[in-house]
């Protein structure tokens, strides 16, 4: 029996108290359930395990990819940044996009027996149909992701109507208007706002016709946020998620030495976008703290790789939001461990999200005293850089606890 105590963040409240784990699962909450095994003083806050439910861990059967990242470099990276949970995208070599390839990607994954729990993703592409079992899924509409991808919007919606009531993720890039953009300058101008915008048209109404629970990754465009809330108030089912790094890094910051660095999909956007994001998740427009984990390495970054690596700082990094940007710890408990449980419950076994009886004994503690600063020789990510080298966040990870086992 493990017994933690100290002040305990969820959605509906802060206070001070215990949680009994036995078995790896929550078997009580209260003020005083016995001697307590681990006790965090009042610079912490104990959140039911977080969960990153956009990452790329590039390994599947080819092993092509390998020398970017693996599950296992990610499960290290991610218990260092205090997520406990990750769902990995299908953009695999061998993608995982019918019942044999998505079951070969998941035997490769459970056989290595990682502390971290996956959630896989399953693949839409031209011509696919769903599995005959509950998976999450995602559907690219621009290039550059491999094989999965559709040079059409009227293609991906014939594709989709096979996808009828299912869980779908959009990444909202219009490719037509992206082959229009094509020829600009910088690589922000090649995939301006409008793209996103026309795209989140399209994807929400997709989900409304074809009854999806929808999902817009990586959101990034202000404009787009009033689409999403009349979405939701209309009462589709739609969530979405932001990065850490539009809601961090601008086009104003930059330069040409961290240009490479800085190049994502989609991209980094204005300032003002940047703010609109922030207040996205601080409102309940945006629903997931979700890093879109891109392990490229520095070589193919300087060859002009989108993408960058954040599960080593997703803690430090919700520190920030604490203490710099004003987050409540509700609001945290909300976008970091509740909503990505509540999206990943239906594939797993354990119960994820809330510090309530029945939900599995796995928690984050954030230290919100005691400052970090990235460095590089630090990061258990594969690919070995990370965007904040240099960045002192105010707190730190101070534990991650996996099924009732503390691991520091
Ligand atoms: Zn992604």
């Amino acid at each position: 029996m493990t017994i933690i105590e100290g002040t305990l963040a969820d959605i509906d409240g802060v206070r001070h108290g215990q949680i009994a784990i036995d078995n790896g699962i929550i078997t009580a909450v209260g003020a005083h359930l016995g001697t307590p095994t681990h006790v965090y003083g009042d610079n912490c806050l104990i959140f039911a395990g977080m969960g990153d439910i956009h990452i790329h861990a590039r390994e599947d059967i080819t092993g092509k990819e390998m020398h970017k990242e693996t599950f296992a470099c990610v499960s290290a990276a991610a218990l260092h940044g205090g997520v406990l949970h990750v769902a990995d995208m299908p953009n695999n070599p061998a993608a995982p996009i019918d019942d044999a390839s998505y079951a070969a990607k998941e035997t490769l994954l459970h056989k290595q027996n990682l502390p971290v729990v996956f959630t896989l993703y399953g693949g839409i592409g031209p011509g696919t149909k769903p599995l005959t079992r509950n998976v999450p899924y995602k559907a690219y509409m621009g290039p550059s992701v491999g094989d999965l991808f559709f040079s059409t919007l009227e293609q991906l919606d014939a594709t989709l109507a096979h996808y009828a009531g299912r869980a779908v993720s959009f990444h909202c890039e219009d490719p037509v208007l992206l082959e229009k953009h094509k020829v600009a300058a910088t690589h922000e101008e090649r995939r301006p706002p409008v793209c996103e915008l026309s795209a989140t048209r399209f994807a929400l109404a997709m989900i409304e016709k074809y009854q999806l629970v929808g999902k817009l990754c990586h959101y990034s465009v202000g404009e787009g946020l009033p689409l999403i809330r009349a979405a939701k108030a209309r009462g589709l089912s739609v969530t979405a998620e932001v990065t850490p790094h539009h809601v961090f890094f601008d086009t104003a910051q930059i330069t040409p030495t961290n240009r490479q660095a800085m190049q994502m999909n989609p991209p980094l956007r204005s300032p003002s976008d940047r703010e609109a994001m922030l207040e996205a998740l601080r409102d309940g427009t945006a629903d997931y703290l979700a890093t879109d984990h891109a392990p490229h390495t520095l070589a193919e970054k300087a060859k002009g790789v989108s993408g960058q690596p954040h599960l080593d700082t997703y803690g430090p990094f919700v520190t920030w939001l604490i203490v710099e940007k004003g987050f409540t710890p509700e609001r945290i408990a909300a976008i970091c461990s509740a909503n990505p449980g509540a999206f990943v419950n239906p594939y797993q076994k354990d119960k994820w999200g809330r510090l309530l009886p029945g939900y599995v004994g796995s928690m984050t503690v954030l230290d919100l005293k005691t400052p970090v600063t990235i460095r590089r020789k630090d990061l258990k990510t594969k690919c070995g850089w990370s965007p904040f080298e240099g960045v002192t966040f105010p707190g730190s990870v101070a534990a991650v606890f996996v099924r009732g086992l503390v691991y520091v």
